[in-house]
């Protein structure tokens, strides 16, 4: 009975103890997903307003991208239009290059532009340098490159006083003699010795032809084979007005002669074609003086060509 007792009260005894215990967990386990769901829900929440602020951050990104787009279309069109007129006036200059032939400047204005040609001697290349320096005149000077090549300190000091220097070949050839391919060296043997002796890239519209070979009336069939070479190069062919080794030819080729002769022919847009020679160096100053006497006023080409005509 005893034993009877004792078993039955143990078993109650145990059956309490473990629901107590199921029960205990139960409550643990509805605190628990009770706490885990909470936790999810805010969790979900501060998701949900991160992907509302995600999301307009997006719609705002889309809106400035197509804005974006659209100024970037507005600016290549921009830019495609820009490339077109580019391209149209390149080749309107390409065009006039290869068909002017520059005799003179607009003879509504009071200025001439002074040229000189070949180079000389050091020393009269020098002295010619100084004469403009004094008279305050920039020039446009025509050296041959073997002249740079043999004399850079002249040309150097040219460029440096102001002066422009216009391409007249490495070697002073007659270019109805060359082939195509020969000019282009020509043309090129002048660029290269220029720019090694100044030390930096050098452009001049500038090109005059040695003797005006290719380019002189009558030659016509050489002018339209050479022009276009020289207007790859950018340049302009550069003739005269006003000359003194044919004019002079039957006379004694002095300074006074020279002078005289220029001062006759001058007139505002005037080209003047002088040498590096000793006699036209010593009449240099004296044609400065005496065509800014006659109201002329004494320039390089590009003052006299690419610059504003007044008068
Ligand atoms: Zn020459």
């Amino acid at each position: 009975m005893d034993n009877q007792y004792n078993m039955r009260s143990r078993h109650p005894k145990k059956k309490s103890t473990s629901r107590l215990v199921i029960f205990m967990a139960l409550i643990a386990l509805v605190i628990f997903l009770g706490f885990f769901s909470a936790t999810q829900y805010i969790t979900a929440q501060s998701l949900q307003g991160k992907l509302r602020s995600l999301d307009q951050k997006i719609d705002q990104l889309e809106e400035e991208q197509s804005e974006l787009e659209n100024k970037y279309e507005e600016i290549y069109e921009e830019n495609e239009r820009l490339r077109e007129e580019n391209q149209k006036l390149q080749e309107e200059n390409k065009m006039m290059r290869s068909e002017a032939l520059i005799e003179h400047g607009n003879r509504e204005t009071n200025r001439v532009a002074i040229t000189i040609d070949d180079g000389g001697s050091e020393e009269v290349n020098l002295l010619a340098l100084d004469h403009l320096k004094e008279l305050g005149v920039r020039a446009t000077l025509f050296p041959t490159g073997k002249n740079v090549e043999a004399y850079p300190e002249s040309w150097k000091r040219a460029v440096k006083e102001g002066h422009e220097l216009g391409n007249h070949t490495y070697g002073h050839p007659f270019l109805s003699n060359l082939s195509e391919e020969r000019v282009r060296e020509e043309l090129n043997g002048w660029q290269e010795m220029v720019e090694k002796v100044i030390g930096k890239t050098y452009h001049t519209p500038f090109f005059r032809p040695p003797y005006g070979d290719g380019f002189l009336s009558g030659q016509g069939y050489q002018r339209e084979r050479l022009q276009p070479i020289v207007a790859e190069k950018g340049m302009f062919p550069i003739m005269w007005d006003i000359e003194l080794v044919y004019a002079l030819r039957n006379e004694a080729y002095t300074a006074s002669r020279i002078t005289e002769h220029v001062l006759q022919n001058a007139q505002g847009g005037s080209i003047v074609l002088l040498h590096f020679t000793e006699a036209d160096v010593e009449a240099l100053p004296h044609i400065i003086n005496g065509l800014r006497e006659r109201g002329l006023e004494p320039c390089s080409l590009r003052e006299l060509l690419l610059s504003e005509p007044h008068s």
